[in-house]
């Protein structure tokens, strides 16, 4: 028996897009590490990838197709056949369509841990040849993207490996120590050669000689901070007119909207020291190079898409670009130009839009027509979708056929009448693109699929040969998908020549280099060129404040990213208890003290979690993780049933951060 390294990328959604090293003995994964093919990887990954083997060997793990025999959600299943299998989903998916038109399907998929395989390919196909509804995948970066497109063309970020050269980083409403890992040795070593780094979250996550300054800004209220910086600087002459002049337009309408922002009505609203807003404005302005990180904590509730805009405009207002370690980076994902039309044959589809968001709502009150059929691949809702107790009613309605094709038991998959088996990235050949680290990178499977498990582009043209359609999405294979994935990204500069991608297994930029300068190598993506400061992404009323004066709880309920959980992928090991976290302000006039449990509710629902307490979240602030399963929880119910389904003006995106509750104890540990 002999150990081999055989080389892998991690597909997680985690801007880092890590190479891997497998060691696999005999066909089994050994153990999981760093390469250093990507050198932004540096030599170290993170624990939850180091651990995804505990995922493939999971006794969780689906190997079979598997049919329900068993109420909805008891998780009572038999195996069949692929071909039993396919036959029961296409015989359903005629019968509902026959008699609700295809509209009364539901594709529900999210990609934040795919390949370019894994979605758009044969499965887009195969929905729109059924004439199926369509999902606005709006859990996540939607209006992050929506203001980018509209203001910069999503333009490409400032490289992480840049970060050494700044004099000024601002990480706002990121967190750079769970999701972002590769960053945190970047800023370490700004920070050694006499940058200040300051940073804007409702928590603190780093430690006070790590950073200069923090604004634990209330969540929701971004915008306004943003807003009152800008005004700062017009008022203070710091503005760069030489630079809004040739780059920018629209700089009249923010302006003039920011202007209703003195530090002192920001600050109120923001609930922080006028002067901490204003330090933060001076740093920013006076330091060069300076840079901005911006995470997608900002956009997640109700103002979530004009904020993002409000922080963009920044470095537009004062020029920070052109010099390495300047300019901004938010999702790098739109650098690879990705054609998504040559991913796959697809016919016109142009049914109703149905935003991923509100699928417990949609569930249980759609008519027109009702959801008959919901096809769940790429991802788990019933853990990270808004308004978890509406998903899981909704999943219980016996009318409704719901498939679920996933890689292990999931809380969503319980509640299948048809279980497909999905492969691992371990398992199968795909090519991986990330949204923050400047590389391409070709994957071959490390072991033998497990059971009968199969990657997403085979099993939806299983599905469409099944269905007797003979279209070339259905006849292509795997290598087939892989030529056309090759094919559709165009930002590298040089095609990619598919065979020497599978040889070097990973592919870099060059804009000219492997890092962009933003307003040296690479400009907006706008039509003209130019930033645009009054996009019509943001809507009939740019950069309004929406407050929560209304709000019937107390406290606001952020749930971030952790170490353990970036998404809810591995939360069948990786999350053995839920907490919530509290402020001692808060904490003492509730009588909570640590390992209390506490509930946790609004009119929505309520999370029974053990109490940790600590002065780094602000106070009026709770956190609880995001991505657990029901099962981490002390009541069966983790955080999203307390987020409501309401969407952001922009992009559409989920509110996750517009959570208000109550906090009481239950027992005492
Ligand atoms: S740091 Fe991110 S990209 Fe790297 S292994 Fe962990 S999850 Fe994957």
């Amino acid at each position: 028996m002999q150990n081999k390294d055989l080389p892998s990328a991690c597909p997680m959604d985690c801007p880092d897009t890590c190479s891997l090293d497998v060691e696999v003995s005999d066909n089994r994964i050994t153990r999981i590490g760093s390469s250093d093919r990507n050198p932004n990887t540096q030599g170290f990954i993170c624990t939850k990838v180091a651990r995804f083997a505990e995922r493939v060997y999971s006794k969780e793990r689906l190997l079979y197709p598997m049919k329900r025999t068993g109420e909805k959600g008891s998780g009572k299943f038999t195996k069949i056949s692929w071909q039993e299998a396919l036959e029961i989903v296409c015989d359903k998916f005629r019968q509902i369509k026959e008699r609700w038109g295809g509209e009364a399907i539901l594709p529900y998929s999210y990609g934040g841990s795919n390949g370019m395989l894994g979605q758009d390919t044969s499965d887009r196909a195969f929905f729109a040849k059924l004439g199926a509804s369509r999902l606005a995948r709006t859990v996540c970066a939607a209006p992050t993207g929506e203001a980018a497109l509209g203001m910069y063309g999503k333009m490409p970020g400032t490289a992480f490996e840049d970060y050494v050269h700044a004099r000024f980083i601002l990480i706002w409403g990121a967190n750079p120590k769970v999701s972002n890992i590769h960053l945190v040795p970047y800023l370490k070593q700004a920070k050694a050669k006499g940058a200040k780094i300051a940073v804007v979250d409702p928590r603190l996550n780093f430690s006070r000689n790590e950073i200069d300054l923090h604004l634990p800004v209330y969540p929701g209220t971004d915008l306004v901070v943003a807003l009152a910086m800008i005004n700062w600087w017009h008022e203070h002459n710091l503005l760069n007119w030489d630079f809004i002049d040739e780059f920018a337009k629209g700089s009249e309408l923010l302006l003039e909207k920011a202007k209703a922002y003195p530090l002192e009505r920001a600050a109120k609203i923001a609930r922080l020291e006028p002067d901490a807003i204003k330090k933060l404005a001076e740093m920013y302005a006076l330091h060069d190079p300076g840079l901005l990180r911006i995470g997608w904590g900002p956009e997640r509730n109700r103002n979530g898409g004009q904020a993002i805009a409000a922080i963009l405009a920044m470095p537009a207002v004062l020029g920070k670009f052109g010099l390495r370690g300047s300019g901004y980076t938010l999702s790098n994902s739109s650098a690879y130009k990705v054609d998504s039309r040559a991913l796959a044959d697809v016919p016109s589809w142009n049914t109703r839009v149905i935003n991923m968001n509100r699928l417990g709502r949609t569930l249980l009150e759609e008519d027109d027509p009702p959801v008959k059929g919901l096809f769940v691949y790429n991802c788990n809702p019933v853990a990270t979708v808004p308004n978890q107790n509406a998903i899981v009613q909704g999943l219980r309605q016996d009318e409704l056929f719901t498939v679920v094709f996933e890689q292990v038991m999931t809380d969503t998959a319980k509640f299948a009448d048809i279980l497909l088996p999905a492969v691992t990235f371990l398992e199968q050949k795909e090519i991986k693109k990330g949204y923050g680290s400047y590389a391409l990178h070709y994957l071959d499977p490390v072991i033998e699929p497990m059971g009968e498990a199969k990657p997403n582009e085979e099993v939806f043209a299983l599905l469409g040969k099944t269905m007797g359609w003979s279209d070339s999405a259905f006849m292509e294979d795997t290598d087939d998908y892989l030529q056309r994935a090759a094919n559709s990204v165009h930002g590298l500069r040089k095609p990619v020549d598919l065979d020497t991608l599978k040889k070097e297994k990973i592919a870099f930029f060059d804009f000219p280099g492997t890092a962009p300068v933003q307003f040296k190598t690479v400009f907006p993506w706008t039509p003209d060129g130019k930033i645009n400061l009054a996009s019509s992404v943001l809507g009939q009323h740019p950069y309004e404040y929406l407050d929560d004066d209304q709000a019937r709880h107390p406290l606001a309920l952020i749930s971030p990213a952790t170490d353990k959980m970036i998404s809810s992928t591995m939360g069948e090991f990786n999350f053995p208890e839920l907490y919530l976290v509290i402020h001692s302000k808060d904490a003492e006039p509730r009588d909570l003290r640590k390992g209390d449990v506490a509930r946790v509710f609004n009119d929505l629902g309520e999370v029974h979690a053990k109490v940790r307490i600590s002065d780094k979240v602000r106070p009026g602030v709770i956190v609880m993780p995001k991505g657990a399963w029901r099962r981490s929880s002390l009541n069966g119910s983790t955080t999203t049933a307390l987020v409501p389904d309401s969407i952001s003006a922009v992009g559409g995106g989920a509110c996750f951060n517009d959570v208000r509750v109550e906090v009481e104890r239950v027992s005492p540990e």
